[in-house]
């Protein structure tokens, strides 16, 4: 769905839009007008791909001595807030709807397990995580 650009007037897929406290729109940006705010490849949700931490949000990981990422303490803060909110009302309810509630038949079960023999294992074995990830996101 494209949308027209407030401040270029294009008609974008993506499109960045800033507002004041009172709802009043304050600027409008989009890939045309300004195409490096929208480079990074974690902002892109055409890519299908997962991102980890520190390359999805550099600005909330530091590196230590070792060289390995840490996340900040405002990143550590954020997700301990968030942990003590608990689930949204909206993911309360998805699950509600979506919740399975009987057990697996012997078919599903063997099923499963056949796909993890044939197809996971395998994958871990060669690439590691990385592979299983990319098994489970077929295309
Ligand atoms: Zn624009």
């Amino acid at each position: 769905m494209a949308w027209a650009c407030g401040n270029c007037g294009a008609q974008a897929s993506r499109g960045s839009v800033t507002f004041d406290h009172k709802g009043r729109t304050v600027r409008e940006r989009c890939q045309h007008c300004a195409p490096e705010e929208f480079d990074s490849a974690f902002r892109n949700p055409t890519d299908n791909r997962i991102y980890p931490g520190p390359q999805a949000m550099p600005h909330l990981y530091k590196r230590d001595k070792n060289d390995v990422y840490q996340a900040k303490d405002e990143l550590l803060a954020d997700t301990a807030a968030a942990w003590e909110k608990g689930p949204t009302e909206r993911a309360v309810q998805a699950k509600r709807d979506t919740r399975r509630t009987e057990p697996l038949t012997p078919e599903e079960i063997e099923k499963t397990r056949h796909w993890a023999e044939q197809v996971l294992k395998p994958a871990l074995q060669k690439g590691g995580m990385g592979a299983a990830v990319a098994a489970l996101n077929p295309e």
